[in-house]
């Protein structure tokens, strides 16, 4: 346990959480609504401190991260709890229940986790990922301050809904975010994931003005999220308030936890390609086997940069600083 940062004392032995737009007030024994955030005898504990859920090298793809460092491997690290209740969600088994071995698991330190990373040399960073990591935001934040001395890069793949402070703080640490923007209505995100859309509005922003990597990952729902016109203004926004050259990824949708509509089929997902492609320059396609939205494509001359086959990369059209070999245009910032 640790003592969690961005809260304070209210009345009655109450304390308020200020870590995400929840604001949540909890009394003495009790935790928020991401579970892992507790008052105990009048302090704001994080209780999973130091415990993993799982650990492990990925493909930079797998985040996803497609923009960043192509073809390369990320150790990925992961803990328990979340700050959403997704009815959809891929990792429910970690984020919305918490073990009743918690407290006999082994535990990492920070720097444990560090000397692990670096056992690979071909290892670009950390990732932290799996669960929501906002909600073990001082472990994940000791982690990225050791793995930040040994030159390791941060990723963090994550659902943006945090408030403005923390994320400054974040901000001075991880080097690219993966930022789960999952529909564009309130409604939605009241509904079925217990959270707001404005935040995380917010949140991408402010990533994007602070000149770290984003991109940005759209699970599209049969029947939930998949209204053309509300798809259509989220892309119009992410171009207007983002860029275009955000990278968007489209994600296929499978029945899971407490979802039982069906899955997304292969024509929407093509069609809401087609649809991101006419204002974004970098639209993908994950969870799913075509040959549309794999690749990437110079924006400028349309040369095919990177080949891509599930999590296989081949750097085919780019220079050693990321710029198309046909024309010269950046197509990757970071390599
Ligand atoms: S981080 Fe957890 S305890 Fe803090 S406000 Fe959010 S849900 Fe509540």
């Amino acid at each position: 346990m640790k003592t969690a940062k961005y809260y304070e004392w209210r009345r009655r032995g109450q304390l308020q959480c200020n870590l995400c737009p929840h604001h949540c007030v909890i009394g003495e024994g009790k935790a928020g609504i991401c579970k892992v955030r507790k008052n105990i005898d009048g302090d704001l504990l994080l209780t999973t401190y130091g415990i993993v859920s799982s650990v492990g090298f990925d493909p930079i793809e797998k985040k996803p991260l497609y923009h960043f460092y192509p073809g390369s491997i990320i150790f990925s690290v992961g803990n328990f709890g979340c700050n959403l209740r997704c009815k959809f969600c891929q990792n429910w088994q970690i984020s919305q229940t918490i073990p009743d071995d918690i407290n006999h698991r082994k535990k990492y330190g920070p720097g444990e986790l560090v000397n692990m990373a670096l056992g690979k040399n071909t290892n670009i960073g950390i990732a932290y990922t799996y669960n929501e990591p906002i909600v073990w935001f001082e472990y994940m934040v000791d982690i990225a301050e050791a793995a930040k001395k040994e030159g390791l890069k941060n990723v963090m793949v994550t659902n943006g809904f945090i408030n403005p402070q923390p994320l400054d703080e974040l901000l001075g640490l991880i080097d690219a975010f993966n930022v789960d923007l999952k529909a564009f209505t309130e409604d939605f995100y009241r509904n079925q994931t217990i959270s707001k859309l404005k935040p995380v509005k917010e949140t991408l922003i402010k990533i994007r003005k602070s000149g770290r990597h984003l991109e940005i990952t759209n699970l599209l729902i049969t029947g939930h999220n998949d209204d053309t016109r509300n798809f259509t203004e989220m892309v119009k926004w992410i171009a207007g308030e983002l860029g275009e050259d955000t990278v968007l990824h489209l994600s296929r949708y499978f029945p899971t936890y407490k979802m039982s509509a069906p899955p997304t089929s292969l024509g929407l997902l093509e069609e809401f390609y087609g649809l991101a492609k006419e204002k974004l320059n970098h639209v993908y396609l994950g969870n799913i086997s075509t040959t549309t939205g794999q690749h990437t494509f110079c924006s400028n001359c349309g040369q095919k940069v990177i080949d891509r086959s599930r999590y296989n990369t081949w750097l085919k059209g780019l220079d050693d600083k990321g710029r198309c070999t046909n024309c010269g245009q950046k197509v990757i910032e970071n390599m």
